[in-house]
């Protein structure tokens, strides 16, 4: 079977090794039709698959997929083989306290698909925990499928956010997650949604993903300081820079919340610490997503979020990793979402094929 190894920074190759044929008791042996490429992935790509200690490499990526089950171990469910399913690519050690406590998202233990030293979804076959996996159903399309884990994310985020009815919120940061992000909170009844972000197109994507508003940072802030509360309620960060944080501090209004969700390259956030205390602004980090996977599921089944798939924007075979790579590096060609096709025949199932089931 073919593998995607980062070997080095800014090196990544397709190699040639032996699949494995079995699954372990509890697991599920899968082979991955699209996976998509995510901003950390991008980061690794930069700077190599970093681990506490140092880099180690070759390292195989990908944490976001849609998969057919080929396989199950001893215990597991076996209507589960020949199914497409999303799984969840956090596997908690259900044994510590937090995973005691119920908060398996935040294990200390955590196994997560993708990051070192596991291997991730790149790679035409692996195993992952079955209990883990979900099954995903006809109606939804493989390239809506492939976004089910950032749309799990974007429902933890608006979760933690916590949005009163009509209330006002930014997003700061329109890649993928930071549109699914608008999309999920116009669901929850937020009133105006902010899209922010320095570049234009994807300034353009919120508008068509649930903002009803969209602005680089400094003309976002000169909208709302005109407001009567001089602000919008909940600010959100999902940048993944370091400017995000700023941003979200200075165009939330006093008294309002910031949440914090990007993960900045250079692991620094910057934000005027008096304009935060002067407003006595509530921050939280968000990190992970708790169990909200089956509801994303749920949330694209109803077929509410019907232009997901847009999100879409390239595809490529896997022989083409290395421009896939390329392309996220660049930010060329209006790209949103890159997915790889890892099978020689990627689809697995025409789009008529799909139009007579439904
Ligand atoms: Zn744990």
């Amino acid at each position: 079977m073919k593998v995607v190894q980062l070997t080095s920074p800014e090196k990544v190759e397709v190699r040639d090794i032996p699949a494995r044929r079995e699954a372990e008791p509890g697991e599920a042996l899968l082979e991955p039709i699209l996976v998509g490429l995510t901003g950390t992935d991008a980061m690794r790509y930069r700077k190599g698959a970093p681990t506490k200690d140092g880099f180690r490499s070759p390292h195989v990526p990908g944490a976001e997929f849609v998969a057919r089950v080929l396989r199950v171990g001893r215990g597991v469910d076996p209507t589960l083989v020949g199914k497409r399913i999303v799984a969840n690519p956090l596997a908690p050690c259900l044994k510590c306290t937090w995973c005691f406590e119920g908060n398996h998202h935040l294990c200390p233990n955590m196994r997560v698909l993708g990051t070192p030293p596991v291997a991730g979804a790149l790679q035409q076959v692996f195993a992952w925990p079955a209990n883990l996996c979900i099954p995903v159903p006809d109606s939804i399309r493989d390239e809506e499928a492939v976004l089910l884990i950032p749309l799990s994310m974007a429902i933890h985020i608006a979760d933690q956010a916590n949005v009163p009815l009509m209330a006002s919120v930014a997003v700061i940061g329109c890649g993928s997650l930071g549109l699914l992000l608008a999309e999920v909170l116009r669901k929850t009844g937020a009133g105006e949604i902010l899209a922010v972000d320095l570049i234009a197109y994807r300034r353009d994507a919120g508008f068509r993903h649930g903002a009803t508003r969209a602005y680089d940072p400094i003309s976002a802030m000169d909208a709302v300081s005109r407001w009567p509360r001089r602000g919008v309620d909940i600010a959100i960060d999902v940048s993944n820079a370091s400017e995000g944080s700023r941003s979200a501090v200075q165009i939330v209004r006093t008294g309002g919340r910031v949440l914090i969700a990007g993960i900045p390259e250079d692991n620094r956030i910057l934000f005027n610490a008096r304009d935060a205390r002067h407003k006595e602004l509530t921050i939280q980090f968000v990190r992970r997503p708790h169990d909200t996977l089956a509801r994303a599921v749920q949330l694209l089944q109803s077929g509410s979020l019907r232009r997901i798939g847009e999100l879409v924007t390239h595809r490529f075979p896997l022989d083409q990793i290395a421009e896939a790579y390329r392309l996220l590096r660049t930010m060329n060609e209006e790209v949103i979402k890159v997915v790889i096709e890892m099978q020689a025949k990627p689809a697995s199932q025409e789009p008529a094929e799909i139009e007579a089931k439904v």
